[in-house]
């Protein structure tokens, strides 16, 4: 898998400037209330959409040749990280939408870069990646949706699932198969930038455990015909290879996340253990609960350092899948068992839709689904291990 070249690190004097931004910016507009009212209401919150339109973030990893801030990835995994530990549905509005804006600028043809990166970087059109499909997630290549050929058009059809963004995004990266017969099965799949139209339509949110807010859905093409000038890179047969070069910093945001929420549960742990008294004492000085505020504070600070690594990897144009799998895989799971226990350490509190920590409960396990399961990224990490540690 190829990596994009190297980034250049923001000065330490730039990174801070714009960190303190985010952060006033998240303590002005991410206040628990406003977070709690749009969570539980399931309800998408489009003034805050549009205030992260003018901080610049959905043009985050764009380059600047484009009208995006270019940041280096160790940067922008800050940025998620900071919001995540607050309300890390929002980063999925921004992060899946980067996914085909990376596509498009590191796969992309020189026209293509120039017609989409630049609406796609200030907000005015966001979208998504379109892969899984109802009977195709971790095998990618089993997916059914199909494109044939009819002159300068390509005629789709078929169903996606569990899009993020597919109802308020309106442009898509489409993975589908252009030879459905192909051996092996990648050769046959391709990537295209697909806009919206009557024929290739929304048709419904999924009810979801977490991740509220923001919209999950299904896309379906039904005849859709797209201009041949929207296949990414221009050459049939190359979409598989487009998407999983795109995983790395896929895996480096998700780990983002989860370094993000468990951050953001030990805070909230942290806080609660010193006010709430049993026995006369705080319940942080009770050992059993010193004993999980221990765990989680190493937990906390492990994630964010393999996310940092995998990152600064990535930033330096090295080959990183085992870093971004090991740190998407850790930071997820530290997600999943800083939130349990911090609502543990908050007793009844901690079940209650008044508190925060019920939502980070929530979001917490997609961590360990989206950018390849965990099970699956186990299996990436001891390959390339392997593979890094020849015998003979
Ligand atoms: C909230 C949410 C948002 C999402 N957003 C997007 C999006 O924007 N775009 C998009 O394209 N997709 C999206 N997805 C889909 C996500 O990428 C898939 O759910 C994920 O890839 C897993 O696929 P699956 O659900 O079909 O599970 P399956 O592939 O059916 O896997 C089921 C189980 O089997 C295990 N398994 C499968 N194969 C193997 C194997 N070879 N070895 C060991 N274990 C295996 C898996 O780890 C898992 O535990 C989203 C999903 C969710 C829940």
């Amino acid at each position: 898998m190829d990596t994009p070249g190297a980034q250049t690190p923001l000065t330490a004097e730039d990174e801070a400037e714009l960190l303190h931004a985010i952060d006033a910016w998240a303590r002005r507009s991410l206040r628990p209330e406003v977070v709690r009212e749009f969570d539980h209401a399931d309800r998408y919150p489009a003034h805050i959409v549009e205030e992260m339109k003018e901080l610049g973030l959905f043009g985050a990893t764009i380059s600047p040749e484009y009208g995006g801030l270019g940041l280096p990835a160790s940067t922008y995994a800050k940025i998620v990280m900071r919001i995540s530990s607050v309300w890390m549905s929002i980063t999925g509005i921004i992060n899946s939408h980067l996914m085909l804006a990376l596509a498009i600028e590191k796969f992309g043809t020189p026209e293509q870069k120039k017609k989409w990166l630049p609406s796609l970087a200030s907000g005015e059109i966001r979208g998504g990646l379109a892969l899984t499909e109802p009977d195709a997630g971790t095998d990618l290549q089993g997916i059914r949706t199909t494109a044939r050929r009819e002159g300068d058009h390509y005629v789709i059809n078929g169903t996606k699932t569990w899009i993020t963004n597919a109802v308020e995004g309106s442009c898509f990266g489409l993975l589908v198969k252009t030879d459905p017969d192909a051996q092996p099965r990648h050769k046959g799949m391709s990537l295209f930038i697909a806009p919206k139209n009557p024929n290739f339509i929304s048709t419904r949110k999924l009810p979801k455990l977490g991740y509220k807010a923001i919209d999950t859905g299904e896309l379906i093409a039904d005849d859709y015909r797209l201009p041949a000038e929207n296949l990414i890179g221009g050459v049939e047969g190359q979409g598989f290879y487009q998407t999983t070069g795109g995983l790395e910093l896929g895996r480096i945001n998700v780990a983002a996340r989860g370094a993000g929420i468990a951050e953001g549960a030990l805070q909230l742990a942290t806080k609660y253990a010193q006010i709430r008294h049993t026995f006369g004492k705080p319940i942080a000085e009770h050992q059993a609960i010193a004993l999980k505020l221990g765990e989680m504070v190493t937990r906390a600070r492990a994630a964010r350092l393999l996310t940092l690594d995998a990152a600064a990897s990535f930033d330096r144009g090295e080959r990183c899948d085992m870093e971004a799998g090991m740190a998407k895989y850790f930071s997820s799971e530290a997600a999943l068992e800083n939130s349990v226990e911090a609502m543990r350490i908050h007793g009844a509190y901690g079940y209650s839709q008044e508190y925060d920590i019920e939502r980070l409960y929530r979001d917490a396990p997609l961590t360990c689904i989206g950018e390849g399961t965990n099970e699956m990224q186990r299996i990436i990490i001891s390959k390339q291990w392997i593979k890094r540690n020849p015998e003979s």
